[in-house]
């Protein structure tokens, strides 16, 4: 079940309008912005241990 995630009020499958019917909020774009924050703080973990991995290699230098 669809749900606003603003006020949780629960929205019908077939609302295909963009803004919640009952507080207003911007259906398709509400969490847009906290994705996109998940999406880096993915990338940045998957960074991390890709630099981590890199790290453990032996003899790794920096000129190479
Ligand atoms: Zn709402």
């Amino acid at each position: 079940m669809r749900r606003c995630p603003k006020c949780r009020e629960r929205v019908s499958p077939f609302y295909f309008k963009i803004a919640c019917p009952e507080c207003g909020a911007d259906l398709m774009y509400y969490n847009f912005d906290e994705r996109l924050e998940q999406d880096a703080r993915k990338a940045a973990a998957q960074e991390e241990k890709v630099q981590g991995l890199l790290k453990k290699l032996p003899g790794r230098r920096k000129e190479d």
